[in-house]
C-alpha cells in the first residue's frame, strides 16, 4: 500500500511550481489535496468580497485540475488547528506537508497544527518556502542581521541565484470508496460560492481565478502583448495605461508559482537588444523584490502588522474626521485624482499602484487621518489585499515604516498632471465630471458652474501639509 500524504492548500492555489506539493509527490502518488475555509479569515472587519471570490474560483480550477491529475482536492470549513489533523487520522495519513508561510497569524496557527499532528502521531513536513524566491534569512547584511531597508536587501537578493520552477505533478491516485466516507464523516464538504459566505461580487476581476488564467497573463506580459514588461519602467507609472501584469490576485494566492514568473523576467531580461529594455525588466524585479522585502521584514519584525514602526509615529496626533474619512473611501473629497482612484478600488477592487501612493498620502498628510483606517479599507476592498505589502504600503506612504526618507508628501495636483496629464482616468472613474476641460481636471481647480454636484475640494493641500509637518516636528522633538 502507498502512502498517504495529505497536502495541504493555504496560499498557494496551482498544482505546478509548488515546492512543497513537488515533495509530496516524490513520496507518493496518494497526494490529496485540501484547503480549509478558516472562518478567523473568513470574518471580521478586513475582508474584501472581491478576494474571497477571487479565491474561491481559484480552488475551483485546483480541483479540475486535481481531477484531471488523477487525484482530488478535498474541502474543509472550520478551525484548521483541529480540522486538519482529523482528516489526515481519518484517512490514515502518513504525512501531512505545507508551505510555510510569513504572517504572524498563520505561523502561530500551524505551530498549533503541529502539535496537535504531533499528538495524533501524524508526520508532518512544513519547512517549504514557495511563495518566495528567497526565505527569510536568506538574504542578510553583512552583519547577518535581516535588512531593514529595500535599496541594498535589492542588491543582494538580486545576485542570489533563484530556484527553477517545477513541473505540476502528475498520476496522481485519488481516495478508496472507503477513504471517501471517512473523509465525508471528517467534515469534507462541496467547495461553496463566495454568495454561499456570505460574500457578493460580481464585478470581475483584474485577472480571472486560476492557475491558467494566471500563467497565460503571465505569458502575454513577458511577451508585451499588447504592452508589458519590456516597456514596464515607462508605462508603470501612469493609470490610464494597462502597463502593468495585474498578477498581483494571482501572487497574493499563490495561482502561479514565483519561480515561473522570475524565469519569465530571466528570459525576458535575456531576449533583451538594448540597456533600456534591460532596465525596463529590471524595474520589474524590482517589483518582485518589493513583495519579497515586505515579506521578509513582517517576518522578522511581525509587530509591523499592529502599529507603525518608527517613534514620531507611534503616539501621532491624527486629526481623525470620521466624516472626511468617508468622503475619502466614496471617492468624494473634491480632489478629482484621489476620487478616481478610490473609485476604481471600489468598482473593480484593484487600483493602480500610483494612486494607491497617491490615496495613501492624502489619507495621511492632507486628511491627517491614522493611515491604520486607511490599511483596513484598502483589506476591506483589494482583490489582492496582502497583509505584508499592504501593511508595507501604508507605513511608507505614512513615514511610519523602515524607509530612510520620512516624510514622503505628494501633491495630489501635480501627480494628475505629471501621470495623467490628459485627465483619461479621471474622466473615466468620475464620470460627472467627464466635460471639464483636461486643465481644471488636473489642477483640481474647477469653477462652480463646472462642478454641478461634484463637491469642491475638502481641505487645503498646503495647508494640511504643513499642518502635518508641524505635528511631525513636535512629534520628533
Ligand atoms: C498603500 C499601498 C497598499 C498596497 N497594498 C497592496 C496589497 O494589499 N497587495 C499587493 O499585492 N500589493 C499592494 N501594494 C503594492 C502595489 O500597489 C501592487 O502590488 C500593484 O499595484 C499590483 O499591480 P500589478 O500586479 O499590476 O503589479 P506590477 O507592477 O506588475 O508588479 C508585479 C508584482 O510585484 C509585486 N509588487 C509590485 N509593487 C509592489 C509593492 N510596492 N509592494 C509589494 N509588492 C509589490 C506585486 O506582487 C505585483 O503583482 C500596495 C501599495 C501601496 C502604496
Amino acid at each position: 500500500m502507498v502512502d498517504l500524504v495529505l497536502f495541504w492548500h493555504r496560499r498557494d492555489l496551482r498544482l505546478g511550481d509548488n515546492v512543497g506539493l513537488a515533495a509530496a509527490r516524490d513520496r507518493t502518488s496518494q497526494v490529496i489535496g485540501v484547503f480549509c475555509l478558516d472562518p478567523s479569515l473568513l470574518q471580521g472587519n478586513a475582508v474584501a468580497p472581491a478576494r474571497v471570490a477571487y479565491m474561491i474560483g481559484c480552488l475551483g480550477d485546483l480541483q479540475t485540475r486535481y481531477t484531471a491529475a488523477g487525484g482530488q482536492l478535498l474541502v474543509l470549513q472550520g478551525d484548521p488547528r483541529q480540522k486538519i489533523p482529523a482528516l489526515a487520522t481519518a484517512l490514515g495519513a502518513a504525512a501531512v506537508y505545507w508551505n510555510r508561510d510569513v504572517e504572524p497569524y498563520a505561523r502561530q496557527r500551524d505551530t498549533q497544527v503541529v502539535e496537535a499532528l504531533k499528538a495524533a502521531g501524524i508526520e508532518f513536513r512544513t519547512t517549504f518556502w514557495d511563495q518566495l524566491l528567497h526565505a527569510p534569512g536568506e538574504v542578510r547584511t553583512g552583519a547577518g542581521a535581516p535588512y531593514q531597508v529595500y535599496t541594498p536587501f535589492w542588491r543582494n537578493w538580486v545576485k542570489q541565484p533563484k530556484g527553477k520552477p517545477l513541473p505540476a505533478p502528475e498520476g496522481l491516485r485519488s481516495l478508496s470508496a472507503q477513504q471517501t466516507e471517512a473523509a465525508k464523516t471528517a467534515g469534507c464538504i462541496d467547495l461553496p460560492s463566495a454568495q454561499d459566505l456570505g460574500f457578493s461580487w460580481d464585478q470581475g476581476f483584474p485577472i480571472e481565478p486560476g492557475e491558467g488564467a494566471a500563467l497565460e497573463r503571465l505569458a502575454a506580459f513577458g511577451q508585451d502583448d499588447p504592452a508589458g514588461i519590456s516597456t514596464y519602467d515607462e508605462q508603470r507609472n501612469f493609470p490610464w495605461v494597462d502597463g502593468t501584469s495585474r498578477l498581483s490576485a494571482a501572487l497574493k494566492f499563490g495561482a502561479v508559482g514565483i519561480r515561473t514568473v522570475w524565469a519569465t523576467a530571466a528570459e525576458a531580461y535575456q531576449r533583451s537588444r538594448s540597456d533600456e529594455t534591460r532596465g525596463n525588466v529590471q524595474t520589474w524585479q524590482q517589483e518582485l523584490a518589493w513583495r519579497e522585502f515586505y515579506q521578509h521584514v513582517l517576518y522578522f519584525f511581525p509587530e509591523l502588522a499592529d502599529g507603525p514602526y518608527r517613534a514620531p509615529l507611534k503616539q501621532f496626533p491624527w486629526v481623525n474626521n470620521e466624516d472626511q474619512f468617508q468622503a475619502w473611501c466614496e471617492g468624494r473629497t473634491g480632489y478629482p485624482m484621489v476620487d478616481a482612484a478610490m473609485r476604481q478600488l471600489n468598482e473593480t477592487g484593484w487600483m493602480h499602484n500610483r494612486c494607491r501612493m497617491i490615496v495613501a498620502s492624502f489619507l495621511t498628510k492632507d486628511l491627517i487621518i491614522n493611515w491604520q483606517w486607511g490599511e483596513r479599507y484598502f483589506m476591506q476592498h483589494l482583490v489582492d489585499g496582502d497583509l505584508a505589502a499592504n501593511n508595507g504600503g501604508w507605513q511608507w506612504s505614512a513615514s511610519s515604516g523602515m524607509d530612510p526618507k520620512p516624510l514622503r508628501i505628494f501633491n495630489p495636483a501635480s501627480q494628475a498632471q505629471k501621470f495623467d496629464s490628459e485627465a483619461e482616468y479621471i474622466r473615466q472613474w468620475v464620470p460627472e465630471l467627464r466635460s471639464v476641460d483636461t486643465g481644471s481636471l488636473v489642477t483640481g481647480k474647477i469653477s462652480d458652474r463646472d462642478r454641478a454636484g461634484y463637491p469642491a475640494p475638502m481641505v487645503d493641500h498646503n495647508i494640511q501639509q504643513a499642518l502635518f509637518k508641524d505635528k511631525y516636528k513636535a512629534q520628533k522633538a
